[in-house]
């Protein structure tokens, strides 16, 4: 057993799930933490009696023997973490064209569904769920198959957008774009966003969709008592502000400006280009510097969050995707036309409850928009900026009320979020809700090594395979297998699922 002195930066999802593994393997772990709470995006908030997810809001794969679940129990979570399964006819609703149209779990329940709808299309339609299961489970990653390297498949679908592929394999426009109705959990843009990242989330969700009972912060309480059980620790309110390095290594980092941690091995679950600015080394060439910070962002976010009238709203057990008529380009908008497009869900307090408590509605939202604010603090932001998003809060229930009418006299009060709440709680860049947007175009350039040119730095989450609970467990593991090896994580996941 090792005892080496690892300094993880950050306590998102990432952050934690490393320090698990570590701790399980002998490391001497500490999490730095700059916020009040531990979880990053996996925070939740309480306004008057009422609580909110802020971040993750459901998560897929996770029914027994299932790849998340499998990673659940290898990260001893699930005695911790309450499930509560989404309609599996219908964990996914997209409205558009007036209709609704539901996504069902499973290959077969999928397919039939759909075709009930598109009988002219279900040849295609099995086609199209083919190739989303050949290219998912060829990531020996995401299905939790050890091997050296992926199939090609995987470099294909990495090359190709998602539109050009879709509309490939099916030829009704409507169908082609109910596929796609789900693509907030993505951000995905026409002509960037390739076709295994649909791929990906598709499969995750299409196996099994579950709410977290009680919002997702109980994940990162969960690693964090591992964690300390293990050994190690978890502080909040240490934000580290620079990464010590000698000549060829780092040495530890520096917190608040002050303090000072040694390290054996920096891992940093912070935005990559946050990692760099706290790197003083010549060893980062200022050609990689200049290709990160020049990265496109995932868009932002605007939310809504709903406190309902008690024994009022029925429950709805799905995700609820709006529409006028495609899923598409609700990332390009004008004053006028916004917002166009949401995702509206209800959170779960209770495993399969009656009545919603609490509720949100999410739309995209550019950091752009909210930019003059951007020297402000939260809660200190000024008149205007309240009644900017008193302003969004109407047009975006004025939006969901044309498909749920009048949703607004159920609801005892709302708050509000934007692009900067996200920026000053979870350190995203741009307040982006998934971090660096993957495009086609930019081939090999536009992705982020876990590695750095300093041996001992390493970087782990959303950006370095995916963001979500999967795509970033799978960072975790390629960022942790440096210090481990991936065979021996593999071993390790196959023997806690006996
Ligand atoms: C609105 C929204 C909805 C989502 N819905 C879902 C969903 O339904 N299902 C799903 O699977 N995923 C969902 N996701 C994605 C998922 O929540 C994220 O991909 C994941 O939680 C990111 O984890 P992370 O560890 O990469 O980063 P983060 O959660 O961003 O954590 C990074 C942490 O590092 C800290 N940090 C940064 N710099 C420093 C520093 N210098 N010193 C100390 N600490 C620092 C930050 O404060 C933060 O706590 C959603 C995300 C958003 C924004």
């Amino acid at each position: 057993m090792s005892s080496k002195r690892v300094i993880i930066i950050g306590s998102g999802l990432g952050g934690l799930s490393c320090g698990v593994i570590l701790a399980k393997n002998g490391y001497e772990v500490t999490v730095l933490e700059q916020a009040l709470q531990v979880g990053g995006c996996l925070q939740c908030f309480t306004r008057r009696g009422a609580r909110f997810e802020t971040g993750m809001h459901f998560i897929g794969s996770a029914a027994p023997g299932q790849t998340l679940n499998r990673l659940m129990h290898y990260l001893d979570l699930l005695p911790d973490v309450g499930l509560s399964r989404l309609d599996p006819m219908g964990y996914d609703v997209v409205a558009m064209c007036g209709e609704r149209f539901a996504f069902a779990n499973g290959r077969d329940a999928f397919i039939e569904q759909m075709s009930a709808r598109f009988p002219h299309q279900r040849d295609n339609l099995a086609r199209y769920y083919d190739l989303i299961e050949r290219v998912a489970g060829a990531s020996s990653l995401h299905s939790l198959k050890y091997a050296e390297s992926d199939a090609a498949i995987n470099t294909e679908y990495q090359l190709r957008p998602i539109d050009q592929v879709i509309d490939q394999l099916i030829t009704d426009p409507l169908l082609a774009r109910v596929l796609v109705g789900n693509l907030p959990l993505y951000a995905a843009e026409r002509g960037k966003t390739p076709f295994s990242t649909h791929a990906f989330i598709m499969d995750f969700y299409n196996q099994s969709a579950y709410r977290i009972v009680g919002g997702s912060d109980a994940i990162a309480q969960s690693m964090q008592r591992s964690i300390e059980r293990l050994g190690g620790c978890v502080l909040t309110r240490h934000r580290v502000t620079r990464i010590t390095c000698d000549d060829t290594h780092a040495t530890g980092v520096e917190v608040n400006g002050e303090q000072w941690f040694p390290a054996d091995y920096v891992i940093s679950d912070a935005h990559p280009m946050r990692t760099l600015d706290l790197i003083d080394s010549r060893l980062i060439r200022p050609a990689f510097r200049r290709r990160v910070s020049s990265m496109p962002q995932t868009v932002g976010g605007f939310s809504v969050y709903l406190d309902f009238k008690p024994g009022e709203v029925p429950y709805m057990n799905s995700n609820y995707y709006g529409y006028h008529d495609t899923p598409w380009d609700c990332e390009i908008y004008d004053e006028q036309s916004w917002p166009k497009g949401f995702l509206y869900m209800h959170f779960c307090q209770q495993d399969n409850p009656q009545w919603a408590h609490t509720g949100v509605i999410l739309s995209y939202m550019h950091m752009r928009d909210v930019e003059r604010w951007a020297g402000t603090h939260v809660g200190r932001r000024g008149d205007d900026y309240e009644k900017f998003k008193i302003e969004h809060a109407e047009r975006l229930l004025d939006a969901v009320e044309r498909h749920f009418p009048h949703l607004r006299d159920h609801i005892k009060h709302y708050y509000t979020s934007t692009p900067l709440t996200y920026r000053d709680y979870t350190g995203t860049e741009a307040g982006s809700m998934y971090g660096i947007a993957k495009d086609v175009n930019l081939g090999v350039a536009g992705r982020v090594p876990h590695r750095t040119r300093i041996p001992n730095v390493l970087q782990t989450g959303q950006n370095i395979n995916s963001h979500g609970m999967l795509g970033v467990l799978v960072g975790t593991i390629v960022t942790c297998s440096e210090l481990l090896t991936a065979r021996h994580i593999y071993q390790d996941i196959i023997q806690a699922n006996q």
